[in-house]
């Protein structure tokens, strides 16, 4: 067996060419999203005012399996790809375990996350069509931060409605946005009719990603020559997204690596989806017989405690009607929950491959999570975003359950990003102040009451 080494790197010329489309492998197709005006499935026309026309394209396409990557796109992500597929030697060392853990590292970029794989490309699309801009939502701030960096290498207009609650306490992002050249409004606005009933209906709301979507489509649709673009969820950003486990692939395959347990963060599913989607073409196809496993938070467990069913994709009910594991789009986490992952609903590829028991799903507590962060920065040498941390602990677990059984098993997970923007939490994680607030069945029934009926 080949000594494998603390980072297994690609070179240039061994990233993939061409983006993995799961769905052309699956056996059952995730449901098609629907127009809740006509009760129907989506048509290309009734997407692309609100899209670019070739990520619609994308987005309803469940056959074609093998997407070129633009020269373009390419090119650019050359300057930060390929990303390493790390060893965790030092963690190993401490958990004292046989198993061998490997996590593929997605922070080595300004923006500190995966996230602009998908940005690049949909900037890209945008330029292609000859648009101004487009106009997105973000919550934390890492996919408008990664939107900004993509629409200025394409001189494109980028508007940005953040969370009011993030806007707020995270001005570092902001002003990463704005270096960019991005502007940046906190949401709920007055600068929308949906922003405007929302704040009559909740005065001194601080806002949610599903209000800032509503915000941004609307913002879209109003604006000659923009188009809306969206960081997680749809089935093109998984497209996008599978550049990490098509790398992750690649590596493993160096040295002759089978992994055992594929372990993600879910929040609307796109870096796992990307991460898993070389693996679970291969165990649909019984070539390969691993676990994967999404981890959730606890204070927004959409695939453990949420219902599979078609909902609302934004709080404002302007977008498509998607069939997902979802929390009701009227969910909003506890105010004192930091880690992200707050959508309240998940990737309808995702949840169609859940649904069919092909993954698992697990759900852990926010003070469990910056534990496990904590422990990884302390030897691995990274700091970890709050959302990547789940994996983290759950890899952890794994790792530990393995010392028990003596069993080494290769291990793999997504690192999804960096958590420098992220102290606030890690301040009160510190502080003792954190809890783990938890939802009550009443409080998730009556969320479920606001979903639509068809
Ligand atoms: C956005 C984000 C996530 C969650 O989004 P997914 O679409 O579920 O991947 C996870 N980690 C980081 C660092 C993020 O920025």
């Amino acid at each position: 067996m080949k000594d494998i080494p603390y980072k297994i790197y690609l070179e240039e010329k061994e990233m993939p060419k061409y983006w993995y489309n799961l769905r052309a492998d699956m056996k059952k197709k995730p449901a098609p999203l629907v127009n809740p005006g006509t009760g129907k499935p989506v048509t290309a026309a009734d997407l692309e005012p609100v899209f670019c026309g070739d990520l619609v394209a994308q987005e309803l396409d469940n056959d074609t399996a093998y997407f070129e990557i633009p020269e373009e796109i390419y090119n650019f992500y050359k300057m930060y790809r390929p990303s390493p597929l790390v060893r965790a030697y030092c963690l190993e060392k401490v958990l004292n375990t046989p198993a061998h853990i490997y996590y593929k590292f997605e922070g080595n970029n300004t923006s500190g996350s995966h996230k602009l794989n998908s940005a690049i490309a949909q900037a890209y699309y945008a330029k292609k069509q000859g648009l101004k801009g487009v106009t997105t939502e973000t919550g934390a701030g890492q996919w408008g931060t990664a939107l900004s960096m993509a629409c200025s290498y394409f001189n494109l207009d980028c508007k940005v409605y953040m969370v009011k609650v993030s806007y707020e306490q995270k001005p570092f992002r902001r002003e990463v946005m704005r270096t960019y050249g991005a502007s940046v409004t906190p949401s709920p606005s007055e600068t929308t009719n949906v922003g405007r009933q929302i704040l009559k209906e909740h005065p001194g709301t601080t806002g949610s990603l599903g209000c800032a979507i509503s915000e941004a489509v609307e913002a879209a649709v109003s604006s000659e020559g923009y188009r809306y673009v969206l960081g997680s969820v749809l089935n093109q950003v998984l497209l996008h997204q599978s550049v990490i486990g098509l790398e992750t692939e690649a590596a493993l395959k160096k040295y002759d690596i089978k992994p055992d347990i594929i372990i993600g963060c879910a929040g609307g599913g796109s870096n796992l989806g990307g991460l898993i989607s070389p693996f679970m073409r291969d165990k649909i196809q019984g070539k390969l017989d691993a676990r994967i496993v999404a981890v959730e938070p606890a204070s927004c467990p959409s695939f453990t405690r949420g219902v599979y069913a078609y909902d609302f994709c934004d709080t404002g009910k302007v977008c498509p009607l998607a069939k997902m594991y979802t929390l009701g789009s009227g969910f909003i986490p506890a105010p004192n929950h930091a880690g992200g992952l707050r959508y309240h609903g998940m990737s309808p590829i995702l949840s169609e491959l859940y649904d069919e028991g092909l993954m698992e799903a697990v759900s852990v507590p926010q003070t469990e999570v910056f534990k496990a962060a904590e422990r990884f920065a302390r030897v691995e040498g990274i700091l970890p975003a709050p959302e990547s941390s789940h994996a983290i602990k759950v890899a952890i677990d794994e790792a530990e359950k393995c010392r028990e059984t003596g069993e080494a098993k290769n291990i793999v997970f997504g690192l999804t990003g960096t958590g420098y923007f992220d102290m606030v939490a890690y301040e009160k994680f510190h502080n003792g102040q954190m809890d783990d607030y938890i939802p009550s069945d009443e409080e998730l029934k009556k969320s479920f009451d606001t979903l639509p009926k068809l």
